[in-house]
């Protein structure tokens, strides 16, 4: 693979880096509820108009149709230039929108795809439950048929966005008689629909963010199966593919720019002995390190593209990306807490104030999110590495 850019990338990198200068809102996000839902929705209609939106997704559908390259830089750009994190159109842009481009109608794809790039809706993942996280299979929110509908009933669990979205990702079961890899089925459902509530659940960063959805009787036309009833699990694998082999690409770059600051702020803060911190062994030991890590991470994400540009699809070996960030990502926060020692104390709200204290709390969440580390461990094991079970 080649790890420098061609003569048109770099002048695309200069253009994409020129118009995120002049453009990134630089007003602060607010931290929940509507107002940043019209924030993110504004921000994304934004790039959208000035023909930003969907770097790699096909014309047809509303995207630039460029290359995964191309796309690559774009988020290198978006993190380097600071611009605010995608917020409530990530499911939208990062796993709904291509799952449907992979495998939904045309009718579907003409539907929703549009809307998302336009920044017009939020989307949301209606994957987990109580009893079905890490064991996705396990999903109990039952489906039945009932004339030209659906009608679903039970509960979904961790739905990031769910109090501020129109349309939903939702894994069902449809039949409780197949193993329980078949039997699901994926479709696309209107939050707005009678018979959903949607609860919030506060995390320990003080955030809104989550919510847990409940589902009475709820009616989902078939024409919104996307694939085919009871082969939701085949799609949803798609989806996971989207999560963990690109979604977080962004954050990944995000990664290195926060550990360039916190080398910054080594050689301005006080340390143990009372120096500036980089003279400190330990710290400076642990920066360099870090520094060397998102170096290597960058270099799995270059990797990771240049291979979906071949394949099509990410596969099955996202799960090393996302394992090797999330942990990296843990680790870089916990640094910057030993780094600023009692300052990182300092907790005003998270929602306004969105210092290292709020990173460090929010950090817990990304050997979770997307399927936990255990989980990626075991999917390369199993699937990357072909090790026995
Ligand atoms: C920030 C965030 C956002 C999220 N957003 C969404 C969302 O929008 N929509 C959605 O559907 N879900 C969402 N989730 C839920 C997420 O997908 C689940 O939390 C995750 O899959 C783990 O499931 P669980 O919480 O049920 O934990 P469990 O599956 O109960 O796991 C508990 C512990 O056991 C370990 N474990 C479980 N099984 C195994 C095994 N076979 N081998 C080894 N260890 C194992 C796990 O690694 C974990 O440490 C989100 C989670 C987070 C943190």
């Amino acid at each position: 693979m080649e790890l420098t850019f061609t003569p048109e990338e770099v002048a695309f990198q200069e253009q994409v880096r020129t118009w995120l200068a002049e453009n990134v809102p630089r007003e602060r996000r607010p931290g929940e509820g509507p107002q940043m839902r019209a924030f993110d929705l504004a921000w994304q209609h934004e790039q959208w108009q000035a023909g930003w939106a969907g770097i790699a997704w096909p014309k047809e559908y509303g995207g630039q149709g460029l290359s995964l390259v191309q796309q690559l830089i774009w988020h290198e750009e978006y993190a380097r230039a600071q611009a605010p994190p995608v917020g409530a159109c990530f499911v939208g842009l990062n796993h709904a929108g291509p799952t449907l481009i992979a495998r939904a109608t045309d009718a579907q794809k003409a539907s929703h795809l549009q809307e998302i790039l336009r920044g017009e809706v939020v989307w949301c993942q209606g994957f987990s439950e109580p009893d079905a996280g890490s064991d996705l299979a396990s999903v109990r929110t039952r489906a039945v048929v009932d004339g030209s509908d659906l009608v679903v009933t039970g509960q979904k669990v961790w739905t990031s966005y769910g109090d501020v979205a129109e349309w939903q990702e939702l894994l069902v079961r449809t039949d409780p008689a197949a193993p329980k890899h078949r039997g699901l089925t994926w479709l696309i459902c209107d939050m707005r629909s009678p018979g959903i509530e949607v609860r919030p659940i506060k995390t320990m960063a003080r955030l809104n963010e989550f919510t847990e959805v409940i589902y009475d009787e709820v009616h989902v036309p078939l024409t919104n199966v996307v694939g085919e009833v009871n082969d939701g699990w085949n799609v949803a694998m798609s989806t996971l593919s989207f999560e963990r082999g690109t979604a977080f690409t962004s954050a990944q770059v995000e990664l290195a720019q926060t550990v360039e600051r916190l080398i910054d702020l080594a050689t301005t803060s006080t340390g143990p002995a009372g120096r500036a911190a980089i003279q400190d062994d330990e710290l400076s030991r642990r920066l360099a390190m870090t520094r060397a890590e998102v170096a290597a991470l960058r270099a799995m994400t270059y990797l990771g593209v240049s291979r979906n540009k071949r394949t099509g699809t990410p596969g099955p070996d996202g799960s090393l990306i996302k394992l090797y960030f999330a942990e990296l990502h843990q680790r870089v926060n916990r640094l910057a807490m030993d780094l600023i020692g009692e300052d990182g104390l300092y907790f005003r709200s998270l929602t306004e104030d969105d210092g290292w204290s709020g990173r460090f709390l929010r950090s817990f969440a990304t050997t979770i999110a997307g399927g936990s580390s255990e989980i990626q461990r075991n999917i390369i094991g199993d699937r990357v590495l072909g090790l026995p079970r």
